[in-house]
């Protein structure tokens, strides 16, 4: 098969993510999508396992959140937030605001996850700083975690398993910590908090499931211990739901099944249904408090160029429409269901560590074989799925039909049973 002419002249040009450029698999060149399926140049069609990264709630190019970007593309596509205002961030802003538990009213729009992240962490430290107590600059995070690929985000991940164990020593040192997931680990992480409380400034999670670096689970019990010691000994909780939001988890936020409310929320990937870059950082009135002041040294510091786009709060706008009308935390109870049966079959093969499944999240953990070779394989199966680490795993839009997901499910199970 000959990939087109924009594929062949650019190659030598682009750089691609996590990529190993030396050895990369060429990429498939996609021409269109629609629903749940990728349209390649050469005229297959994949059904997508990943919703590119997590993002595609509702599908591709689904046609309310197209006709919404459309109308704002002719009147307003961008203007600076700087001094001036448009409805879309406006609008947004203040329904993220309602669909959050608790006070979390204030909204900081950026342009990608990390940089949501990296907010967090900068109101965090400011936050103390604001109220004279400097030494708070540490942060506390967990192993088996993922935050982002910037300098700040990258001391936050796993120290192994986050991808950045290269630039050990380059980066700040922080606290990271196993999850409190039994008695022992809670005391351990207790009395940590305990001992280093004045040098910390902030605890951040991603709440019930750990994304990036494994796609590994923690219960809600986990997730309430974190909350209280963090409140026992008076640091700041933030909750990464960059991944876990907007249904994934089987309810609109991760947050919920634990009854936790933290003091600041990360949001991004599904936030816009997959069709524009943007995130937000959402802060409790005690932290934006904390920074009302008649010094102007007190304010925030921050403003990414493009924050609070006007594409992407329009499309992020339509999204919520879509959650609002449409079922989509059932169709993540539905896919739940689908996968422990579709995936079932997997437990218990030769190589299979673990069979997992949350809301519409699942993954098949191997041992003894590098899975990234069942790629090809998957693709021959017409299903778009990325296996890294040691996981194969799906995160398919929610709007995926049942058909589509047996597929995912039976081509999953099937390449992980012949590989050797
Ligand atoms: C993807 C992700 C990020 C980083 O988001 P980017 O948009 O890739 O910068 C941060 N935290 C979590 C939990 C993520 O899944």
């Amino acid at each position: 098969m000959t990939n087109p002419d924009w594929l062949t002249k650019g190659w030598p040009h682009i750089w691609l993510p996590y990529a190993q450029m030396k050895t990369a698999p060429a990429p498939l060149a996609v021409v269109g999508a629609e629903g749940t399926r990728l349209k390649l140049a050469d005229g297959r069609a994949l059904i997508d396992g990943v919703a590119s990264w997590w993002t595609v709630a509702h599908g591709y190019n689904h046609p309310h959140i197209q006709g919404v970007v459309k109308r704002q593309l002719e009147t307003l596509p961008h203007v600076m937030l700087g001094g001036l205002a448009h409805e879309q961030a406006y609008t947004l802003a203040r329904r993220l605001a309602a669909l959050m538990p608790g006070d979390l009213n204030r909204v900081f729009f950026s342009d990608s996850g990390s940089v949501a992240v990296e907010v967090a962490l900068k109101m965090a430290i400011q936050f103390w700083i604001n109220r004279g107590e400097r030494g708070r600059t540490k942060i506390v995070s967990f192993k088996g975690g993922y935050h982002g690929d910037t300098f700040a985000t990258m001391a936050i991940c796993d120290p192994d398993e986050g991808m950045h164990s290269l630039f050990k020593g380059v980066l700040n040192e922080q606290i990271v910590v196993d999850l409190p997931r039994d008695e022992a680990t809670s005391a351990a992480f207790d009395t940590l908090l305990a001992r280093e409380a004045k040098h910390v400034a902030a605890v951040i999670v991603e709440p019930l499931v750990q994304g990036a670096a494994g796609m590994k689970f923690h219960t809600p019990e986990t997730l309430a211990r974190i909350a209280a010691s963090a409140r026992r000994h008076g640091v700041l909780l933030i909750l990464d739901e960059i991944f876990t939001g907007f249904a994934r988890t089987g309810t609109m936020f991760a947050m919920e099944q634990a009854g936790v409310v933290p003091d600041i929320v990360c949001l991004g990937k599904a936030l816009t249904g997959g069709t524009a870059p943007l995130a937000a950082t959402v802060a409790s009135e005690r932290v934006f408090a904390g920074f009302l002041s008649d010094d102007p040294a007190a304010a925030l510091m921050h403003g990414p160029t493009f924050m609070g786009n006007a594409l992407a709060c329009a499309a992020a706008n339509a999204s919520l429409d879509l959650f609002e009308r449409e079922p989509r935390v059932a169709q993540a109870g539905r896919i739940e269901r689908m996968l422990r049966e579709g995936l079932e079959a997997a437990r218990g093969l030769a190589h299979v560590r673990d069979v997992r499944v949350k809301g519409a999240i699942g993954v098949i953990e191997v041992q003894g074989f590098d899975p990234r070779t069942l790629r090809q394989k998957l693709i021959d199966k017409g299903v778009w799925i990325r296996p890294f680490g040691n996981i194969v795993y799906t995160t398919p839009p929610l709007t995926i039909s049942d058909a589509d997901l047996a597929t995912l499910t039976d081509a999953m199970v099937s390449v992980v049973r012949e590989a050797r």
